[in-house]
């Protein structure tokens, strides 16, 4: 899977990317990640990238030239999607990231201060994409949850796939508690369903779990 991020801010995806599980998975080769800076193609001899808003009011705009600029400059690509962080957008659920999962290429607008020339979506016309009913400075935090997520869904990201579908929402359900060494902690102890060895009880009990804690916490998904 090729990410390609158009953004301002190009060492806050690449800094998130050094660490962890996405590390391992862009030295596999599992996914690549690429960014774009809209500066670079700023033809303004400042390179300046947003500018006031028509009609006035607080806060600088995106200028659509190095916007556009820098997304045609990306090379076409079969399979590919392009997705607009902004807060206007469809709000992220794991539907949204199983359909991204399916693409071989995915190219991430990342906004800033007031937002995006309206321009900018009219040309490139893409998908948008909100992280919920609230408003970040940037569209960067954005596009790193989606890369992050669309990435576990990628074979070879994870240690184990598996891990991946029993994890909350991927059956519908929130997943179940987990435990780990020590046995006791606290007085508290590890539930013996999941001490004895015995499969089908483990299972059992994590299912038990699986669906108390969903009707509890949201039974909306039920
Ligand atoms: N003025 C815009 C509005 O009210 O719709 C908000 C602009 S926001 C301060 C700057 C950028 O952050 C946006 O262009 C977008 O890329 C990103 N952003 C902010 N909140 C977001 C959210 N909830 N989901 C996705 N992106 C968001």
């Amino acid at each position: 899977m090729q990410f390609d991020i158009v953004t301002l801010f190009p060492e806050m995806i690449e800094s998130y990317c050094s660490f962890s599980i996405l590390k391992r998975a862009v030295e596999a080769g599992v996914i690549s990640v690429n960014t774009v800076n809209p500066r670079d193609f700023s033809l303004d001899k400042h390179k300046k990238v947003d500018d006031t808003p028509y009609g006035g009011g607080a806060g600088m705009v995106l200028m659509p030239q190095p916007y556009v600029d820098a997304y045609e400059s990306l090379a076409d690509a079969p399979n590919s999607l392009t997705v607009m962080l902004s807060p206007q957008g469809q709000p992220l659920n794991e539907d949204i990231i199983r359909k991204l999962a399916g693409f071989d290429r995915i190219i991430m607008l990342c906004g800033h201060y007031e937002g995006f020339d309206e321009r900018i979506r009219t040309i490139i016309k893409p998908y948008e994409i909100s992280l919920g009913d609230f408003v970040l400075t940037g569209g960067e935090l954005p596009a790193l949850c989606v890369m992050d997520a669309v990435s576990r869904k990628i074979e070879g990201t994870l240690g184990k796939i598996e891990s991946a579908h029993e994890d909350s929402f991927s059956n519908g359900l929130l997943e179940y508690p987990h435990y780990t060494k020590p046995r006791e902690y606290r007085g508290l102890s590890v539930p013996e369903a999941l001490l004895n060895g015995n499969h089908r009880e483990t299972e059992e009990y994590r299912r038990t779990e699986s669906l108390k804690r969903t009707k509890a916490r949201r039974p909306d998904l039920l």
